[in-house]
């Protein structure tokens, strides 16, 4: 398998926009066919009336009870989770809110230009949310996820989130396809460490083993995914026969092809948000809700 992504993080909770080039067939779907679907389906005047036809057949508590049904009957169930996730953990999203950093373009701070030319404006800007981080807690959305996989129906959590909030509520099986913003990496050789407290800056960070700068964990506008993460999400999903799709506008890729993946498969897709998405139509079950409540909906059915 030979795939080039170029991805971007793009800011806090805000879903990274991707390019993507695949090199060779890695599965049969087709990314052609899928982008002009998808894109056909954006471009129709009421592209939301579309989708709330095609999937709305049951009442809500129908829809729950139909998601419950599905992932207690699935063998490999997962779920990938984005920023509306963590937005449900009260860290405010940065854009517009936060007075220190409103004159700034996360586009602007998120990549390794912008690291090279301000190393000091950058590490400053990655301490403040550091700190939001450190700060937040999990959201009811990450716990009754952690529940599910103690209950031993999520098999995986794949998220786009640079935080650790799903290992703080208790998830073990964690894939990180964006990084995550309490680590840092050295930019020249391998060493890394993990954040206790935020870091002050200046000075920047400096490596502990060769003394050249760290940089934040996470991946930056224009720079590939991490190899690693994104061959076990892979992996994952094309063993999985449900995913859960949480909080994400499922247009970014690879992320957004991760579901499509599954369903390929045969298997199902489960949406959880409170907007349609360009994902809506491929869902079997879509529950247009925020994560935290639809998930302890979805909870306490699968206890029953
Ligand atoms: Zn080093």
């Amino acid at each position: 398998m030979s795939v080039a992504f170029s991805i971007s993080e793009d800011s806090f909770y805000h879903e990274p926009s991707f390019s993507l080039s695949l090199e060779d067939n890695i599965h049969t779907f087709s990314q052609t066919n899928l982008m002009s679907n998808v894109s056909l389906y954006n471009d129709m005047e009421d592209g939301r009336g579309h989708a709330d036809a095609r999937v709305f057949a049951g009442t809500y508590e129908q829809d729950i009870a139909r998601a419950a049904s599905l992932i207690s009957s699935a063998k490999h169930a997962i779920a990938l989770t984005g920023a509306g996730v963590s937005v449900e953990s009260g860290i405010p999203t940065f854009r517009g809110r936060d007075g220190l950093w409103n004159k700034y373009n996360p586009i602007e701070l998120a990549t390794p230009e912008a690291f090279a030319r301000n190393p000091v404006l950058v590490w400053k800007w990655y301490a403040w949310r550091i700190g939001l981080v450190m700060s937040a807690v999990p959201s009811a959305a990450h716990s009754a996820l952690y529940d599910m996989e103690k209950m031993g129906v999520i098999k995986w959590v794949i998220t786009q989130n640079v935080d650790d909030l799903h290992e703080r509520a208790g998830s073990r099986n964690v894939v990180h396809l964006h990084g995550i913003i309490l680590r840092a990496r050295c930019t020249k050789c391998d060493y890394s460490i993990w954040w206790n407290d935020v870091p002050k800056i200046p000075p920047i960070p400096k490596c502990e083993s060769c003394g050249e700068p760290l940089r934040p964990d996470v991946i930056w506008f224009g720079e590939p995914l991490n190899e690693e993460a994104l061959s076990k999400a892979w992996g994952i999903a094309q063993s999985s026969d449900l995913i859960l799709v949480i909080g994400t506008s499922a247009v970014v890729y690879p992320a957004a092809a991760i579901p499509l993946v599954v369903k390929e498969n045969g298997g199902k897709i489960v949406e959880i948000n409170p907007d349609v998405t360009p994902l809506t139509p491929y869902a079997d079950v879509y529950i247009k809700e925020g994560a935290s409540y639809a998930l302890r909906k979805i909870l306490e059915a699968l206890k029953k």
